[in-house]
């Protein structure tokens, strides 16, 4: 079954019964909305897309500024990293929340390309940039440009926008390379396999799903980089996969996604490393990637070491 909709939480301390509680949030807020969602609407032009975004409640003037800024700054750095807003419209519902919590969120294309997203009315200008969860609409943005995928290929989903997001916001000028290399190494090996593991097309965990695709990600755009002279990176393959029409709201198999992004990069890399991936119990050695990457944690941030032998590499996935 292809997946109707994809996501919502990449926080540390994801629980399957947090998203349970997460599932229960959306069937409250659509037992309440109807249809033709939106008292307040407003229009984006961004991109070369349009952004039709809707409130389903009334909100005060500052509140809808603060939300229409944190989307156009969401749309800029997934603009920047695919060079276009990857659909040409998508509908954007705001759920009105009490409080000052962003999300839960998620995205669909089974009826276009369409983003929820729940947004306490509490927030302010500092949470949305810095505080917990601001990263999703991003997160959701890039979902938008990978086809729907079979149930057991939702980490090249989850993978893909947990490693897009925060690269884009930083060739947007949004987040430094070295807090993301940081979250990388912090986070990543969640992504690795545990006891029992039976590869990513047979693991759906948390870990697997959201840090194992984001390791498949990264891996491919090193090796991608690698084969090219880094004349080329993960994003030349993304970037061909949209410009097919491999976007939400289109259903596709997971090998003519990985062709397609191949074929735009002229180099097998996606296709092989899938083929290795899928039915694979063994950990990357990630320790040693970061070594030859040339990022090092130190004292809670990360020092670059410019003479490691993928040195340019690094600077390269981080450079629009
Ligand atoms: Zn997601």
């Amino acid at each position: 079954m292809p997946v109707a909709s994809r996501d919502l939480v990449k926080a540390r301390a994801w629980s399957p019964r947090l998203a349970f509680a997460s599932t229960l949030v959306w069937a409250a807020i659509f037992a309440f909305s109807t249809p033709s969602l939106g008292q307040d609407k407003a229009e984006l032009d961004i991109g070369g897309a349009t952004l039709s975004i809707s409130f389903d409640s009334a909100t005060t003037p500052e509140f809808r500024q603060l939300t229409l800024d944190w989307i156009t700054r969401a749309a800029n750095a997934v603009t920047v990293y695919y060079t276009r807003f990857p659909v040409r419209h998508v509908d954007i519902s705001i759920h009105v929340a009490s409080g000052r919590a962003v999300g839960p969120g998620r995205a669909s294309g089974e009826r276009g390309p369409h983003i929820h997203v729940a947004l306490g009315s509490g927030v302010t200008a500092r949470s949305l940039a810095e505080g917990g969860n601001n990263w999703l609409m991003t997160h959701e943005m890039v979902h938008l440009a990978l086809s729907s995928v079979e149930e057991e290929h939702h980490w090249i989903e989850e993978g893909l926008a947990t490693y897009v997001e925060p690269i884009a916001r930083v060739r947007a000028g949004e987040l430094s390379a070295q807090q993301v290399w940081r979250d990388m190494i912090e986070g990543m090996p969640q992504g690795e396999p545990a006891p029992g593991d039976r590869g990513l097309d047979h693991t759906p965990t948390w870990g697997r799903t959201y840090w194992g695709g984001a390791m498949f990600c990264l891996l491919a755009d090193v090796e991608i980089r690698r084969k090219t002279n880094n004349r080329m990176g993960l994003e030349n393959a993304l970037r061909g996969i949209v410009a097919e029409g491999g976007t939400i709201d289109t259903e596709w198999g997971l090998s003519k996604v990985l062709e397609t992004g191949d074929r735009a990069i002229g180099v097998p890399v996606l296709v092989p490393l899938y083929d290795k991936m899928k039915d694979d119990s063994n950990p990357v050695n990630l320790e040693s990637l970061w070594k030859e990457l040339g990022v090092e944690e130190k004292d809670r941030t990360v020092v670059f070491r410019d003479d490691a032998p993928l040195a340019a590499v690094r600077k390269a996935i981080m450079s629009p």
